[in-house]
C-alpha cells in the first residue's frame, strides 16, 4: 500500500492540513495518511504548545476520516524530532508499504536546514504540495530537485495537476497541485492571542480543546472579548 506520512508541528492542526491531506490521498492514490506531530521540533521554538496538546488536537481533527490516523512516535520521545530518524522507524513498522513523505513547498525548501538532509532525500519518496504564497518555480532553488523550469511553470499555471519524477535513483518526487487554502497555524495563534475568533479555520473540536486548555492565550481573552460584546 502507498502510505502518506504527514509530519508537522500542528500547532495547531487546521483545515489547511486536513484538506490537502484529503486531496493528496485521492490524487496520489494513498491508502492512508499518517499524521505525525513533532515532539520537540528543532527549528520551531516560538509559542509552541506542549506535544501532548498538539497530539490530542491532531487526534481530534482526524476523527471521522477512516483513511487518516495519528502516530505518536515523535511526541513520545523527549529527544529532538529528526525526520530522518522517524522515517527509519516507520520503515521498520511498515516494511511492505511504500512511504511518501508529504510536505508543502515551503517546508521542502527548508530541508537543507534539517538534520542529515542528504540522507533524508536518499531514503524516501516525496509528495510536495502546493501552498498559497509559494510557487513550484521556487523549487528550482532546491539542491535536491532538477525539474525542468517549464514543468514547474506549467504546474504553477495549473496546466499540470501533478508531475512525478525520479529523485536520487530509486526514489521519486511527486509535485501536486491542491486547492489553495490560505490558513496557517501562525495566523491562528495570532488571532487567538488577540482574542479574535478562530472558528471555521479548524475543526470545532479543536477550537473547543484550545478554549478548554487555554492554549495560545485564547480561552481567557476570547471569554473577555465575548463578555465585552454582551455589555
Ligand atoms: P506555522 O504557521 O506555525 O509555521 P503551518 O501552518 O505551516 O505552521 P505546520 O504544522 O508547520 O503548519 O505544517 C506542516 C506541513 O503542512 C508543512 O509541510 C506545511 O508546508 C504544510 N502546510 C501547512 N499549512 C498548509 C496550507 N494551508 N497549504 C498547504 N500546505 C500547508
Amino acid at each position: 500500500m502507498n502510505i502518506g506520512i504527514f509530519g508537522g508541528t500542528f500547532n495547531p492542526v487546521h483545515f489547511g492540513h486536513l484538506r490537502i491531506a484529503e486531496e493528496a490521498r485521492q490524487s496520489a492514490d494513498l491508502g492512508r495518511i499518517i499524521f505525525i506531530p513533532s515532539g520537540n521540533p528543532p527549528l520551531k521554538t516560538d509559542d509552541i504548545a506542549a506535544a501532548r496538546h498538539r497530539l490530542a488536537m491532531t487526534r481530534l481533527a482526524v476523527r471521522g476520516n477512516p483513511f487518516f490516523e495519528v502516530l505518536d512516535i515523535e511526541c513520545r520521545s523527549r529527544h529532538k524530532s529528526y525526520t530522518v530518524h522517524t522515517l527509519h522507524k516507520l520503515r521498520k513498522l511498515y516494511p511492505h508499504d511504500r512511504l511518501f513523505f508529504m510536505l508543502g513547498i515551503d517546508a521542502f525548501l527548508d530541508i537543507p536546514d534539517w538534520y542529515r538532509p542528504d540522507m533524508l532525500v536518499r531514503h524516501t519518496d516525496f509528495l510536495i504540495l502546493s501552498r498559497p504564497g509559494c510557487r513550484f518555480a521556487d523549487l528550482s532553488a532546491s539542491p535536491y530537485l532538477s525539474t525542468k523550469k517549464s514543468v514547474l511553470r506549467r504546474l504553477d499555471a495549473k496546466v499540470l495537476a501533478l508531475q512525478t519524477m525520479p529523485c536520487d535513483g530509486k526514489n521519486s518526487v511527486t509535485l501536486l497541485n491542491v486547492t489553495p487554502v490560505t490558513i496557517s497555524a501562525t495566523d491562528i495563534r495570532t488571532l487567538a492571542a488577540q482574542g479574535k475568533s478562530i472558528k471555521y479555520l479548524l475543526p470545532a473540536e479543536v477550537e473547543s480543546y484550545i478554549i478548554f486548555e487555554n492554549l495560545y492565550g485564547y480561552g481567557k481573552r476570547r471569554h473577555r472579548a465575548i463578555m465585552r460584546g454582551c455589555r
